[in-house]
């Protein structure tokens, strides 16, 4: 998911953003993390015992940087600004329906070491239903149609394995792995996501399984 809108940007400033290497030695306030950050940090140590392994996602990623592992690193990872969310869905002619779920993270493309990933603190990160609401096409809400199930390449949301996934689709974004996407109904961040997860499926699954053992 990516955007590099105005309004996008302007969001940075109510971030809250979690002090990475990079920051460590400004003045932070020593505050006690949120639950939601706690689960960021923990997201972020998946990813890194990921890639800094020898196994297929890390080949796929150094395709690209190298040292994907210090990029990521060097990341700020930010939880945006919460706001209400939901899912929209637009119904056509013969009744077919799609669907919008909200982002789960952006980056900007090529945005490289130390530039900044934003979670959504309403999206499939933190939150594995949403309610849903039936919309014309221009974005009038028309009437609430129950709930969906918020999933990220089939993962359900709030899961470790989505979240890492959100995570590794990122980095793939800044380092330009995978091509530009957007929170259009097209699907392309989906395809995006299918991409990450047919190079890093197995680690992700694994590393997910590794810490729900070691938190027992
Ligand atoms: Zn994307």
């Amino acid at each position: 998911m990516f955007s590099k809108s105005v309004s996008a940007l302007a969001a940075i400033a109510f971030l809250g953003v979690l002090p990475g290497p990079r920051q460590a030695s400004s003045q932070t306030s020593q505050k006690k993390p949120t639950k939601n950050e706690v689960a960021v940090a923990h997201a972020r140590e998946r990813v890194l015992a990921i890639l800094r392994e020898e196994n297929g996602c890390t080949a796929w990623f150094r395709e690209a940087d190298p040292d994907a592992a210090g990029v990521f690193e060097s990341l700020q990872i930010g939880i945006a600004k919460k706001k209400q969310e939901f899912v929209q869905r637009t119904t056509n002619e013969r009744g077919e329906h799609s669907y919008r779920h909200p982002w789960g993270g952006r980056s900007n493309q090529m945005a490289g070491p130390g530039s900044l990933v934003q979670v959504n603190p309403d999206g499939p990160f933190f939150t594995v239903t949403l309610p849903v609401v039936e919309t014309r096409p221009g974005g009038q809400i028309l009437f609430f149609g129950g709930f969906r199930i918020l999933t990220v390449g089939g993962f359900p949301g709030d899961s470790p394995e989505a979240q890492t996934t959100i995570l590794l689709h990122e980095l793939a974004h800044v380092i330009g792995r995978i091509p530009e996407d957007d929170d259009s109904w097209d699907g392309r961040s989906s395809r995006n996501t299918d991409e990450v997860l047919r190079n890093c499926r197995g680690e992700i699954v694994e590393t997910a399984q590794r810490a729900s053992h070691a938190s027992r």
